[in-house]
Parts: C-alpha cells; structure tokens; sequence
C-alpha cells in the first residue's frame, strides 16, 4: 500500500466513493452521508483554497524576482495568452463540430420540440416583441399551421403564455449577476485585473487576478532593485513558497481519504436513489454524452499530440502518469483553483518544469483557460437551440465561438461557473438563458469532467512553453 503510486490510491478513492454512494442511496444513508462524510470533503476543498492564493501569491513573486532578464517576462506572457486563446478557440471548434455532427437535441421527440420552439416564440414575443431570429414562426406562419396543432392545444398555448411572464427566482438571481457582466464596457477586464487593496484581493478567491498581477508587479520590483538590499525579502518569501508546496505534500497524503467522502457526498446530495441518478442522466443522455466525447477528444487526444509534437521525451503515458493526481483531483473538486496547489506540484516536480515557468504560466491558465468549460458551453447552447427547432446560422455560431471565449475566460475557476456564464453566450445567439435550467440537473457531473480538461490545458500549455524556453529539465 505504501509503494502504491498517488493517483492509484486517489482512483481507489473515487472509485470507493461511488461504490459507496449507491450502497448509501440503496440503503437510505444519504441523510447520514451528508452529515458525517460529506463534510470532510468540504475540508479538504477548505485547505486546497487557503493555500492557493498564499502560493500563488509566493511562487509568482519568487519566480519573478528570480528572473535575470526582465523582458524574458514580456515574451513568456504573450507566448502564454496567446496558447491558452488558440487551445480554448480549438476546444470551441471541437464542440461546435461534435453538437452539429451528432445532433443531440434532435434525439428527442417532435412533438415535444414543437413545443419548446412554441415556448420559445412567445418569450421572444415577450422580450423583444418580434420574431426569432431565424425568422420561423410556428405561431403565426400557416406552413406549420399542421404541425403545431398535432403538438398543442389553444388552451396549452394559453397556458405557456402566463407561464413566459414568470421566471424562477433562481435562474433569475443567476441572470441578474450574468447581465451585470454582460453590461460592463469593454475595458472593464483590464481594470478588474489591477487590485485597489491588495489585501482584499488576498482575501476573495474570485479576484485571482489581481493577487497575480500584484504579484508579478512586486517581484519585477524586486528584480530591478540592489541585491543585497532585497535577499533577505526573497530568502523570506523562497522559503515561505516552500512551506506552503510542503503543506500540499501532507493534505495529499490523505487525499484518496478527502475524494472518497467527496465524491459521496456529491452523489448523496444529487439524487436518493441509483435510479434517480440514472434517470436524470438518461433524459439528458445525448447531450452529456457529446459533451463527454469532446471532452475526451480534448484529454485523450489532442492534449497529448500537442505535447507530443513540441516536447521530445514525454509520450502518452508519461504525460498522464505525471499529472494524473491533478486531473483526478479536478475531477473531484470541480474546481481548478482548488487544484491549483497539486496541479503546480505535479508539473515541477514530476513533469520537470521550471518554478518560475510553473508558478506564472499555471496560476493565469487556472483562471483564465478554461478549454473544458467552452467546449461545454458551445454545445449546450447548440444543443439547447436544436431542442428548441431552433437553426443557428454559421454567423451565429461564429459569435458562439466569441462569446463562449470570452465567457470561459470570465469564468472562475470554481464549481458551476461555467454554467452561470453560458448566459452571455446564450443571450448573444437570442436564445432564452433561463435554458440553463433545462442542463442544470447534469451540470455537476459535467462540470467535474470539463474541470479535468480545464486542467489538463493548463499542464499541457505550461510544458510547451517551458520547452520553448528552456525551462524544462525533463525527470525520469
Ligand atoms: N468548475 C470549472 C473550473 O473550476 C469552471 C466551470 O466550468 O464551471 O475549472
């Protein structure tokens, strides 16, 4: 057992949780799940969160200060950025090809699409007073006189029309903060990036961004100032950056413990039965599978061609072993700033990459590449359309393409978050974003899966870049 390699005893611990969980369901535990196992898992979310800002914060600061060339940060930035937008451009691409090819809102049935495509023009009526986009209109155009009547009755349509001029509150609350977003000009991300006070920053896990830019800001100082003044500032943060990497090494010691109760606790939480779980899946089985193929497609295949063609030495199975523990613990986490910690630990000191490339390329790529989330997004807006006999236009999937860019890099690097952003992507096209209701009951599922291949980029991008610039001193 003690030989046994982490990502084994991390597998053992996912696959126990599930096992686990069923048992629980079966047997009517959940309640004692949520209670007594459950909370665990929120701990070991706790910790991974409380030492991700302090490392980022020291690792970046000490791999700047390092720097014997400061304009080696300018270059290793762009090269970095524009990566992490070509990757997350070719996950779209990805996406988009798989829902057009395979087609999964047309899996269900007619009738029920006619439906959701009569739902959808009354909204569009009640919220911009016209017609779809696509210039179909069930309700009006006597062409689908036929086909409407045999899916709806006068008083059924009567019923939907009160049913539009009422939202959910929760979806309401979640578009609330999307549109606030979506309002902002278009600078507003540059100057949500520059800290006021940095000790705010410091303390809010969504504003990653600016503890990074402080960071590189302060060590680019440190690197320009007299030597002698500044070593004992950086022995003091080289060693602090150490204590923290040490404090990863011992919460993942017990980390297959951590993912079991995890995992049974999200599972508890979802459903009271297996079968309860297997049916939400089921009537949304096509969607989630397109977007788990893509997904695949992106860890199994494209990730590691990439590495493939640009490193010499690290094949298929090196690439995993390496960093196996990070993906499996975005799996569990759903949360690429939560995996942060791990995911630096395995690229230095499994993949070899060098601290001052790990320490900046990986903290940017955690909250601004999210490749996973925006292959999600531009399939379950497709998906949602095509559900709702809606056609999408070449140009409107062009704007997919945008907006589900802009919106992954929006998005934080916590669960759900995708989600909440596919509003702006649903919105640009003129689709209805109270729609993320009909994902939602997949959603965590789906986010665990995105939240590896969010991570597994991440890894991949920062050993190309280290390669390139001789950063990589390649172990084993
Ligand atoms: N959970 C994802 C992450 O942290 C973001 C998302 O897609 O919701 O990477």
């Amino acid at each position: 057992m003690k030989s046994m390699p982490l990502h084994v005893k991390i597998i053992i611990g996912l696959v126990l949780g599930v096992i686990y969980s069923f048992i629980s369901s079966s047997l009517g535990w959940n309640e004692f799940t949520v209670n007594w196992i459950d909370p665990f898992g929120k701990i070991f979310i706790r910790i991974l969160k409380f030492i991700a800002v302090p490392l980022v914060l020291f690792s970046i600061i000490s791999g700047v200060a390092s720097l014997k060339d400061v304009s080696t940060l300018g270059r290793m930035g762009a090269k970095t950025l524009g990566f992490y937008l070509a990757t997350t451009v070719f996950a779209i691409g990805v996406g988009l090809f798989l829902v057009n090819v395979i087609k999964p809102g047309n899996f269900i049935e007619e009738e029920q699409r006619i439906k959701n495509r009569v739902k959808y023009e009354l909204w569009v009526e009640s919220a911009t007073g016209g017609i779809p986009k696509d210039g179909r209109s069930f309700l009006t155009d006597p062409k689908y006189r036929a086909q409407l009547e045999s899916a709806l009755t006068v008083e059924e349509i009567e019923e939907y029309k009160k049913q539009v001029s009422k939202k959910p509150k929760s979806i309401e609350a979640k578009l609330n903060s999307a549109n606030k977003t979506k309002n902002e000009g278009p600078l507003k991300f540059i100057v949500d990036m520059v800290p006021q006070n940095v000790i705010l920053s410091v303390s809010n896990n969504k504003l990653m961004l600016q503890v990074i830019f402080f960071a590189i800001f302060f060590g680019l100082t440190i690197a320009i100032c007299p030597k002698e003044r500044v070593a004992p500032l950086v022995a003091i943060i080289d060693a602090t950056n150490d204590v923290f990497l040490k404090m990863v090494d011992l919460v993942m010691k017990a980390a297959p413990f951590f993912v079991f109760c995890l995992l049974a606790g999200v599972i508890a939480r979802m459903a009271d039965t297996p079968a309860e779980v297997l049916e939400i899946f089921k009537s949304l089985s096509s969607y989630s599978i397109t977007v788990v193929i893509g997904l695949g497609v992106m860890i199994f295949g494209i990730y590691p061609l990439i590495v493939k063609l640009f490193v010499k030495g690290v094949g298929y199975s090196k690439f995993f072993k390496n960093i196996a523990p990070a993906q499996f613990l975005a799996f569990s986490t759903s949360s690429s700033a939560a995996t942060l910690p791990v995911t630096i630990e395995c690229l230095e000191d499994n993949m070899g990459v060098s601290k001052k490339v790990a320490s900046f390329v990986l903290p940017i790529g955690a909250t601004v590449n999210m490749d996973g989330t925006s292959l999600y997004q531009a399939v379950a807006v497709v998906f949602l359309a095509q559900l709702h006999m809606v056609d999408l236009t070449m140009a409107q999937q062009m704007i997919i393409v945008m907006t589900a860019t802009l919106s992954s890099i929006g998005a934080a690097a916590v669960p759900s978050a995708g989600l909440v952003m596919m509003i702006i992507v649903l919105q640009s096209v003129g689709l209805n974003p109270a729609w993320i209701a009909i994902v939602f009951p997949v959603d965590r599922i789906l986010d665990m899966c995105r939240t590896v291949v969010n991570v597994t980029g991440d890894a991949t991008v920062s050993t190309v870049i280290a390669q390139s610039e001789g950063e990589l001193d390649l172990k084993n």
